[in-house]
């Protein structure tokens, strides 16, 4: 049997002819950069996230670079962020001129450990970006605790958790930004690539609207210098039809979740510690990953592989420890969370469309690995 990682065609398959429908308008308007399109977007977005302003860009990426510039942050400047993530959330930092601190995580949830965060601020301390990595928010109350009592701004790096819920607010509405990514493999994907960044703060909304289009209000005349991190139509068109969809695959993938949970206990594996699937209780989490922690990692990666199931790391090398961050000076043993994480963890296959036949066949694999 084959289970991929992710199957974007079963997907496409219930909505094609919206999202056909959706392009045909933006091709009969022959407006493909900004327009009404992107405003519907931006509404609907914002309305989800239950946040002020949403503000269309290019990519996740550029949401984190944008947000970053509209709070000045440059050389000489520090950013704290966590040591496990995706790396554009610490190489929008770097591409500044700024210096990423990294702070390790809570093994219990994979996101940056709140705990460890006041000791690395300095003087130079501007900002703090949280990832809600896997599509689980990061303990933001205490985080934002922080922030006020000392002055920081805080990103969220909301590209895995367009939905998640924690008591208080939706994931991009409880920082001062948050940002939102298209790219296909996120929960709401685009056609390509695409990103928002939300705020409650107009002036901050204004900032990023400006930036995102060369720095000016009105065009050739630039109050900031800004670049073209625009946001296209016909993307804005695909995500507006899909975040329709959006709540319907999310509760999708909740329960191919619970029934993963329920498999690995069923087969003996969670109570022998062999299969751990790290969370909080208070949170919604979305599942844009559904990942386990387990021994002889790379091994059961092979084996799954072999048995024809999407697996994959996320991630295997910590941020600190990448190639382009050496001359910050981390070492091995620096961040050991993360580094157990890395290698440690798997994802497996959780898209909607997952099959009661496909879910059973892969926990049945991995029970059959550690038999072995
Ligand atoms: C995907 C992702 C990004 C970047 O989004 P793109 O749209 O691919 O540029 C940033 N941070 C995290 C945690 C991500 O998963």
């Amino acid at each position: 049997m084959n289970v991929p990682l992710l199957d974007l065609k079963a997907q496409y398959a219930t909505i094609r002819t919206e999202i056909e429908a959706a392009v045909a308008e933006v091709f009969e308007s022959q407006q493909f950069i900004l327009g009404p399109k992107v405003v519907e977007c931006e509404k609907a977005i914002a309305e989800y996230c239950r946040c002020k302003h949403a503000v269309g860009v290019s990519s996740g990426t550029d949401a984190l670079l944008v947000a970053l510039m509209a709070e000045g942050v440059g050389a000489g400047d520090e950013v704290i962020t966590t040591a496990y993530s995706f790396f554009a959330t610490a190489g929008s930092i770097a591409r500044l001129g700024a210096t990423p601190v990294f702070v390790d995580i809570d093994p219990a949830t994979f996101n940056i450990d709140p705990a460890l965060i006041e000791r690395k601020i300095t003087p130079r301390t501007r900002a703090i970006i949280p990832v809600h990595l896997y599509g689980q928010m990061a303990d933001m109350e205490p985080i934002m605790e922080i922030a006020q009592r000392r002055g920081l701004a805080v990103i969220e790096d909301a590209a895995q958790a367009l939905g998640a819920d924690a008591p208080g607010r939706r994931a991009g509405a409880r920082g001062h930004y948050g940002c939102c990514a298209g790219f296909p493999s996120k929960n709401l994907g685009a056609a390509g690539d695409a990103g928002m960044v939300t705020t409650n703060d107009e002036a901050r909304a204004e900032r990023v609207t400006m930036l995102r289009a060369h720095g000016g209000k009105h065009k050739y005349y630039n109050e900031l210098v800004g670049g073209n991190f625009r946001l296209d139509a016909l993307q804005a068109a695909v995500a507006t039809v899909k975040l329709r969809h959006l709540d319907r695959w999310t509760a999708a993938r909740q329960a191919n979740a619970a029934r993963h949970d329920r498999l690995f206990t069923e087969a003996g594996l969670a109570d022998k510690g062999l299969v751990t699937t790290p969370r909080a209780v208070r949170s919604r989490h979305i599942f844009n990953q559904y990942v386990i922690r387990v021994p002889r990692r790379d091994e059961l990666m092979a084996f799954l592989r072999e048995s024809g199931i999407g697996v994959e790391i996320y991630y295997p090398v910590p941020l600190p420890l990448q190639k382009c961050f050496a001359s910050l000076g981390y070492k091995a043993g620096g961040c050991p969370e993360s580094e157990r994480a890395a290698a440690e963890t798997l994802a497996l296959p959780v898209y909607p469309e997952v099959s009661d036949e496909q879910a059973r066949y892969v926990v049945e694999r991995v029970a059959a690995f550690f038999k072995r």
